[in-house]
């Protein structure tokens, strides 16, 4: 199974993720449904390969080489390329081997933030993330929601910048929330999660669904 955890900044979508690793790792509950060691594995998009984290670099801008200017389109494709490798690499083979992989971003993430946030073409972007996963689809997607201006002052408390000037703006990211309102009214799969909780709170929330999930 592929569980994916969505959302805009500072919603805590990594560290939900290794808690929930954590947890499945130490419940009786998944111990007993898999006999024996629980085979799950984490990964992030953008970075989940070597492919991937030099695509990373270049994107967030990471590099201690100067910035590297990168149209929108540029972007999309980057991202794209970033996809395609780690589901060749990494998701699936992990998904044929039975593993739950519980992956830090994935297609949605491009309509929220391509789509939505930089105004590419919606449609263009689902035929794109078709060709990037060849249609390997999510089970599962947790969206860490919270309030644009509280999950940006987390990432600031945090010291981290935002590397391309527009992306520090509330307007940019107010459009990427409303991209995932749009993406989970289409997507049953999809579970709205209050992240402006504190974190004990959102992990226990999450641990319900996945329990409820998994034993269905
Ligand atoms: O989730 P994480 O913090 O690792 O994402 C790093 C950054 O990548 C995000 O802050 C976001 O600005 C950017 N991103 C993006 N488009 C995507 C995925 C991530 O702009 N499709």
């Amino acid at each position: 199974k592929l569980i994916v955890f969505e959302g805009g900044e500072g919603g805590g979508k990594s560290t939900q993720l290794m808690r929930l690793k954590d947890w499945l790792l130490a419940s009786s509950f998944w111990a007993q449904r898999q006999g024996g060691e629980p085979p799950v594995v984490t990964t992030r998009e953008p970075g989940g390969t070597a492919l991937g984290a030099r695509l990373r670099a270049l994107l967030l801008n990471t590099q201690d080489s100067a910035e590297v200017a990168i149209a929108n389109r540029s972007e999309l494709l980057l991202y794209a390329a970033d996809r395609a490798q780690h589901v060749a690499e990494f998701i699936t083979p992990h998904l044929e081997q039975g593993d739950l992989v519980l992956c830090d971003r994935y297609t949605a993430s491009t309509v929220a933030y391509q789509g939505y946030g930089r105004g590419l073409d919606l449609g263009l972007i689902k035929q794109l993330n078709q060709i990037a996963t060849a249609g390997v689809t999510c089970d599962l997607t947790l969206w860490l929601d919270l309030d644009v201006s509280i999950g940006l002052e987390r990432v600031r408390q945090r010291g981290e910048t935002f590397d391309r000037m527009e992306t520090g703006e509330v307007a940019f990211h107010q459009r990427i929330r409303d991209g995932f309102t749009a993406i989970a009214a289409q997507q049953p799969t999809m579970v709205q999660i209050d992240a402006a909780r504190d974190p004990d709170t959102v992990a226990a929330h999450i641990q319900a669904v996945i329990q409820e999930y998994l034993q269905q």
